[in-house]
């Protein structure tokens, strides 16, 4: 029997055309992924699984018997935020691909700014030709906000290009190599010895406005910050005090309270900022739909749900 499993997603057409393919092309013939508005009522009020991208989660309440979402992000924040606490298990995306794929972001754009580029790139629109010192990797400290899956494995691909990786987390961690911090203190601590902060920590009532007037007075003076999580973790107005102020030297963010990023905001014109479209570690298709496929199977085999956020945490 082929199972009917909703596809709740706010992606646009083409996109969501794109998963149903790659969905169903693994999942054929033990089950059929159909966009929800494309399924029964019927169907609706059996269904224990959907599949999600980034849905609004008022959709989900229109399925009663739902015990469990497969999410194709692995930020989950706003559905941990909105569905009301309930037995409905939220399982993220854990993906090792995306894990590489954040990894390489982090390193690109830590090196974008150790090596100074949107200084040189400010001289070149004024013709100045000027060098300026060059430090070594390793006289760059560079702090992961979140040790998690992604974080972790930042913190591995800095620490391997030289430079001398910090972390902060929620709970102790211990890794090979990398100074680890826990704790309000901790978060001083670790941002005073800060020259690169890089934020990869879900957004929850904990983290939002993390990034504020304080912490961001923390940091080192001229210390650049990269925030590839969720833009409200970071105090917006606090942000663009700090950068006019020459405390934060630069921020490279590709994550926004509201996305896209409204015309007009100060972030697209502001010299000190570079602002990238929710791109540093896109879900990739041909990996993301085997680890579904895995979670979806041993589901109708067993009726095992595979580990889920922690709805207390918020992540
Ligand atoms: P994980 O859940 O694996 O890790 C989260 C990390 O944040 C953990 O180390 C956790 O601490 C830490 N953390 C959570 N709350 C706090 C807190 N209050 N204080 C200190 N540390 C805290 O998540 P991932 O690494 O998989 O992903 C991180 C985030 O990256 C996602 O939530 C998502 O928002 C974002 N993301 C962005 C993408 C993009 O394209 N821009 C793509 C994918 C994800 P502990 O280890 O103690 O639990």
């Amino acid at each position: 029997m082929t199972r009917i499993i909703p596809f709740v997603t706010r992606s646009g057409k083409s996109e969501a055309a794109g998963w149903l393919t790659a969905l169903n092309g693994v999942l054929a013939p033990h089950a059929e992924i159909r966009l929800l508005a494309d399924v029964s009522q019927a169907d609706r009020q059996v269904t224990e699984l959907a599949i999600v991208a980034n849905p609004d989660p008022a959709e989900l309440l229109l399925l009663p018997n739902l015990k469990w979402v497969q999410s194709l992000w692995a930020g989950v924040e706003r559905m941990a935020a909105e569905l009301p606490p309930s037995s409905l298990k939220i399982v993220r995306l854990v993906d090792p691909q995306m894990a590489e794929t954040m990894s390489e972001a982090v390193l690109a754009w830590t090196l974008y700014l150790h090596r100074d580029m949107p200084t040189y790139a400010r001289q070149q629109a004024q013709q100045r030709w000027q060098e300026h010192d060059l430090k070594l990797p390793e006289d760059q400290t560079v702090t992961l906000l979140g040790l998690g899956h992604l974080g972790a494995a930042a913190a591995q691909r800095l620490k391997a290009n030289g430079f001398t990786v910090q972390g902060w987390s929620r709970s102790e961690k211990t890794l090979d190599g990398i100074r680890t911090f826990s704790g309000e203190a901790g978060l001083k601590q670790a941002l005073a010895t800060t020259h690169i902060a890089v934020v990869l920590m879900p957004l929850t009532s904990e983290t939002r406005g993390l990034m504020g007037k304080e912490a961001l007075a923390a940091l080192k003076p001229g210390a650049s910050l990269i925030n590839f999580a969720r833009g409200p973790v970071i105090d917006d107005s606090a942000l663009l005090e700090a950068l006019d102020n020459g405390h934060v030297k630069h921020a490279v963010l590709d994550v926004f309270a509201t996305e896209p990023l409204p015309a007009g905001h100060r972030y697209w014109t502001h010299p000190s900022v570079t602002v990238l479209p929710h791109i540093s570690a896109p879900t990739i298709k041909k990996t993301a739909s085997q680890l579904v496929k895995r979670n979806v199977m041993a589901f109708l085999n067993t009726g095992e749900i595979p580990a889920a956020i922690d709805r207390s945490r918020g992540y």
